[in-house]
């Protein structure tokens, strides 16, 4: 399968997120002094200046904050439409990036859908993604 998407740079902060999903975990920086829960990483707490921070698994669920479906092909590789969507996750109240829905149809996304983390790797990076949570047919 060709994929055109573009891979994030590693970085001594982010390697833990990007690459988690080789042992199927999502990880997230965490200040160790205060246990705020930081992303994107960065080498200091936003909330309590400790440098003690680092990457924790987080268990992976979460929910849909916002989303939009993104009808335009960027590259010809790419299906659409498809989901691109804001996941706020379980652990702590703000806790959220950018990511995509898949695994079901676009129209059946919607705001506050639990969802659950998928990887899916590209060379030496995990993508995580999510589905629903539980998907289809398991309810
Ligand atoms: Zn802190």
């Amino acid at each position: 399968m060709t994929m055109a998407r573009k891979l994030p740079l590693l970085t001594q902060e982010t390697e833990a997120f990007w690459r988690g999903g080789a042992r199927g975990e999502l990880r997230i920086f965490r200040c160790q002094a205060c246990k705020t829960w930081i992303h994107p990483p960065t080498p200091i707490c936003l909330r309590c200046d400790s440098l003690d921070v680092g990457p924790e698994s987080v268990c992976g669920r979460g929910h849909v904050a916002s989303f939009t479906v993104n009808h335009q092909a960027w590259a010809p590789e790419l299906d659409t439409p498809f989901v691109i969507a804001i996941v706020e996750l379980v652990e702590q109240p703000g806790l959220r990036f950018l990511t995509n829905v898949v695994g079901c149809a676009v129209d059946e996304v919607a705001i506050d859908m639990p969802v659950r983390v998928v990887f899916e790797q590209h060379e030496d990076i995990w993508l995580p993604l999510f589905e629903r949570d539980p998907p289809k047919g398991n309810a």
